[in-house]
């Protein structure tokens, strides 16, 4: 298997490369292709931008200064889904939100928001949230390598309920998942499946659940309230579900 390796697209354009002039892999990832991977001059390598754009490459050359490659051709990603999912997590406790941001990346999503809900058990620090996003976009990129997507998702600011209510607006499709929703006849989102959606907007809430007039606020702006079935999920087991939900829907699952 070819490896896949970050490079920012800084250091891609200009796209005239050539075997002296091409971008020069550092840090770990040079590391990495020296002494774990041991690859040599010539192998194959493929480069991807974080926004979208993959090129075939193959090593130059290998020194001290890291691992100079060779740009062979721009190729089409086909990793992305056709429906751009965004999903609003409650914001969650400990290390929960990294590990939904590392699967809800493997499993398609373009955008994550955070949001405080009136049920939040967790309380983070405000202070600290940007190095927290910081931490969910490395966390991100890292898992392109493995999944094989080339566009990285967006990690947006930590917002209030209402806020991320008011960021579904643009959005195709809107649904606020809700175990009071629960029920055993047909989900609500099955009824609509005709319809061809671009863009998805999925809330998710967190531990303590969203409350009743949360819901109906949610419903008054245009969403549709969904249940995942009669069990109650944990909050991270119902935003990966959600996700897979989605797209088999209306992504590229089905
Ligand atoms: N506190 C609630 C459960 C919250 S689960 C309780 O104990 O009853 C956290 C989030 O996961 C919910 O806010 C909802 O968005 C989602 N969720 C979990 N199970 C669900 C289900 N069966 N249907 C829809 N959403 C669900």
């Amino acid at each position: 298997m070819v490896r896949r390796f970050y490079i920012a697209p800084d250091q891609l354009d200009p796209v005239e490369q050539s075997v002296t002039s091409g971008p020069v892999l550092t840090g770990s990832d040079a590391n990495h292709i020296k002494n774990v991977l041991r690859l040599q001059t010539g192998d194959p390598v493929v480069l991807f931008d974080g926004g979208g754009r993959e090129y075939d490459a193959r090593i130059a050359a290998i020194d001290s200064a890291g691992v100079r490659v060779e740009i062979l051709g721009e190729r089409r990603s086909e990793t992305e889904s056709p429906v751009a999912i965004t999903i609003a997590q409650g914001f969650l406790k400990d290390k929960k939100m990294d590990d939904l941001v590392r699967g809800l990346t493997e499993l398609g999503m373009t955008r994550f928001i955070p949001f405080l809900a009136q049920r939040s058990v967790a309380r983070p620090d405000p202070k600290r949230l940007r190095t927290r996003a910081e931490r969910w976009e490395k966390i991100a990129l890292e898992s392109l390598k493995q999944c094989r997507r080339s566009r990285v998702p967006e990690i947006g600011a930590t917002v209030s309920f209402s806020e991320m209510v008011d960021l579904g607006r643009e959005t195709d499709l809107k649904v606020l998942f809700w175990e009071e929703e629960a029920g055993t006849g047909t989900s609500p989102l099955t009824k609509i499946r005709e319809d061809r959606y671009r863009t998805v907007f999925a809330a998710l809430g967190p531990e303590g659940g969203f409350t009743e007039s949360e819901a109906a606020s949610a419903r008054e702006a245009g969403f549709i309230v969904a249940p995942l079935g009669p069990r109650i999920l944990r909050a991270e087991t119902a935003a990966i579900a959600a996700c897979t939900l989605l797209q088999h829907l209306y992504g590229d699952m089905g």
